[in-house]
């Protein structure tokens, strides 16, 4: 009977609320006035609005976001930690702009991969972000289409990030290990003010000098060699590139940031780059069908920037990137060519070891949970 009673209460409350409650969608060409008017007088919409200009210059409805109006109020969320209250008053109106804390929470998250990594990251309740965030950590280490099999393991210790109690989205990965390959990568962020990323225990940069192959995708379709039948020429020549076919118009891609040195055409080479690196390394890529526009000799170029796409200038019986790396004036085979890791000093090692003490304690913790691994680095 009491039960009985009690809902109908909460019934006859709800009924009385929601009489007056009412949702509008912002649609395009809606404005702060034609939409306020609903509560307010005309002047006072447009009072309303400077002072909420006033208060937030960044203030803007944006089409499909919602405005709740009661009998005397209207209600705009603006993000996940800002929301806005215009009250009415016999007189007038009162603004309140309230603002929610983020709170951040380190977390671990530790599995075995079952399927692909976005499987197994999903499949712990996780969202795709986290797993995209942890591939790009181990990028330079595991081809993650190729290397990963089902019983590798990851335990990871991320930034949550909760607003009101609800879960907001990740902030950092701050430490993580994957065993992969018989090997387990441990990588811990350090930010030491000129350089930041993702460091082994031992001071080595995750990041290496340069990417595996200046296309996302494509099949090696003649590797380096000092002596090959040059399939245009005929005749015995070095290879001193690697060929990898794709379609034309294939994003090139810088494998490492530099200066553009040569940019142009040549009857061999066709339509080619060459991008001056750190350490005195050069890399060449010939027969580009074109150019990304706005590049010229003494551009500066990010690693993994679109320089040019796949064609089939200059001498070349298809569609191929050649690519090649020079130390110096000597060519390497960019199949096995290694750059060298960045190493911090020894000081820098034993800070980046005390500042991530607390983390790594945490990874420890979801790691024994996983499994004992042995640890080779
Ligand atoms: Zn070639």
């Amino acid at each position: 009977m009491v039960r009985k009673i009690t809902i109908s209460i909460l019934l006859i409350l709800f009924l009385s609320f929601s009489v007056y409650s009412e949702e509008v969608i912002v649609k395009p060409g809606d404005t702060f006035i034609t939409i306020f008017t609903k509560l307010f007088d005309y002047d006072k919409a447009i009072s309303i609005y400077k002072d909420l200009k006033h208060r937030l210059p960044d203030f803007v409805l944006k089409a499909g976001q919602k405005i709740t109006f009661d009998a005397n109020y209207a209600h705009i969320p603006i993000d996940l930690t800002k929301e806005v209250k215009i009250f009415k008053k016999n007189d007038g109106y009162h603004i309140d702009i309230i603002e929610h804390d983020i709170w951040t929470i380190n977390s671990v998250v530790s599995g075995t991969i079952n399927g692909s990594l976005f499987e197994t990251v999903s499949s712990l309740g996780e969202s795709d972000e986290l797993a995209i965030l942890f591939a790009d950590i181990y990028q330079w280490e595991v081809d993650f289409f190729k290397e990963v099999q089902p019983g590798d393991r990851f335990s990871i210790v991320v930034e949550k990030r909760f607003v009101k109690g609800v879960f907001a989205g990740y902030g950092r990965i701050l430490a993580a290990d994957f065993y992969n390959k018989g090997r387990t990568i441990r990588a811990i962020y350090y930010n030491n003010g000129k350089l930041s990323g993702y460091f082994t225990p031992d001071g080595k940069h995750l990041k290496k000098g340069f990417l595996r192959a200046p296309l996302k995708f494509g099949r090696v379709s003649s590797k380096f060699t000092s002596s090959r039948l040059h399939p245009v020429l005929g005749r015995p020549l070095p290879h001193f590139g690697v060929d990898y076919a794709a379609p034309t118009g294939t994003p090139i891609y810088a494998t490492g940031s530099g200066i553009i040195t040569q940019i142009g055409f040549q009857r061999g080479a066709g339509n080619f780059v060459k991008i001056k690196h750190q350490n005195n390394v050069l890399t060449t890529y010939m027969h580009m069908s074109k150019f990304r526009s706005g590049l010229k000799v003494g551009s500066r170029v990010s690693q993994g920037e679109v320089i040019g796409y796949v064609g089939s200038t200059g001498y070349s019986t298809g569609p191929h990137v050649d690519y090649r790396i020079q130390i110096g004036s000597k060519y390497v085979n960019p199949l096995t060519f290694v750059a060298p890791p960045v190493v911090i000093g020894k000081n820098e090692i034993v800070n980046l070891n005390n500042m991530s003490r607390k983390v790594v304690d945490l990874l420890n913790t979801g790691y024994n949970r996983t499994a004992m691994i042995k640890m080779v680095e």
